[in-house]
């Protein structure tokens, strides 16, 4: 691995922002996570596919996100170059009932342009916060609704360069779940299909959404999300409020008081400590209730 050569070429070659020893903890919405040996920022996708040939080149391991808020990077931070997909590709057209968003759009103003042309189908995206790509990837859901159920295809770089349309189902779709997660593929484009709606009754849905996640989530601390995936037919925070955990801490992370699905950073709240703790959810959760939760979030780095 020559991490070396990678930055010489992407400083010499590319008009992306390039960062070395770059601590991730200013990139995750945890405010969590040691420092990336790269961390570029592509400013258009010629810049991506330089970034994965010189780093396929030079054996260097590419790690992609968007916004960080559904990840716990390792204390020890991340090895290679992690490419970040926010801020840059954000562009968003409508065409009739469709609408094609660059990976790198904030889901949230991808839901407000769907409003905004009266198309229904992305409400339940209100206050999620991350990019299109990093929601299609987690399959990211609420209210009943996922972004299985709108999404029509995503356009593609695999790691060799090469560029591919998937349509919906080749995406393996599952509960907060899809093939992206493997890390093999980059997400440029996300084409999602929405119906006509009543402007409205859009409106108000995404106010009632706003409303229940401001009264429900522990919005004043940094988190990443629910931690856990719901287990079929229950909600995880349910199994792990009967189970006794709230306010359960390891260092400076604690299980929230308010959703007990959420784990919130205190302050100081280490890698480590959020693993401790989500270790002894688990065991008490199957100890009490006898469910096994897996978590949702996604572990990367050292
Ligand atoms: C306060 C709060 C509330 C939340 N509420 C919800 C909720 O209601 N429902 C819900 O589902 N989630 C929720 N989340 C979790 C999170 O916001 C979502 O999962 C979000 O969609 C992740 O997007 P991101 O851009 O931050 O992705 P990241 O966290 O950066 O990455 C997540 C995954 O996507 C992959 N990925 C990202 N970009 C790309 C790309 N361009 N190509 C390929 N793979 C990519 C990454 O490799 C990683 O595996 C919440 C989080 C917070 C902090």
């Amino acid at each position: 691995m020559n991490v070396d050569a990678v930055t010489r070429e992407l400083m010499s070659t590319t008009r992306g922002t390039l960062l070395v020893s770059e601590p991730m903890s200013s990139h995750t919405s945890f405010r969590i996570g040691g420092p990336a040996d790269v961390f570029f920022v592509p400013s258009d996708e010629e810049d991506i596919r330089v970034a994965l040939r010189s780093c396929s080149q030079h054996g260097v391991p590419v790690t992609v996100i968007g916004g960080g808020t559904n990840l716990l990077v390792s204390d020890l931070g991340i090895e290679g170059l992690v490419l970040r997909i926010e801020g840059c590709l954000a562009q968003v057209t409508v065409q009739g009932n469709y609408i094609t968003a660059g990976a790198g759009a904030p889901l949230c103003r991808v839901a407000s342009v769907a409003a905004e042309h009266s198309l229904t189908g992305l409400e339940f995206a209100v206050g999620i916060p991350g990019t299109v790509a990093g929601a299609v990837a987690m399959n990211s859901a609420a209210h009943g609704r996922s972004m299985s159920d709108v999404v029509s295809s995503v356009r593609v770089l695999r790691l060799d360069g090469t560029e591919v349309v998937l349509q919906a189902n080749e995406c393996e779709f599952g509960e907060k779940t899809s093939a992206f997660q493997r890390g093999e593929l980059i997400i440029l484009e996300v084409i999602l299909r929405l119906s006509a709606g009543d402007q409205e009754e859009i409106r108000r849905l995404r106010d009632r959404y706003a409303r229940d996640r401001r009264a429900k989530q522990p919005l004043n601390y940094p988190s990443a999300g629910c931690v856990f995936r719901n287990p079929a037919g229950g909600g995880a925070g349910r199994y792990i409020d009967q189970a006794g955990c709230k306010g359960l801490r390891v260092g400076d992370a604690e299980v929230s008081r308010l959703h007990a699905n959420f784990i919130v950073n205190l302050g100081c709240a280490t890698a480590s400590d959020v693993t401790q703790l989500i270790e002894q959810v688990q065991k008490l959760v199957i100890d009490k209730v006898g469910v096994r939760l897996e978590p949702e979030i996604r572990f990367i780095g050292r």
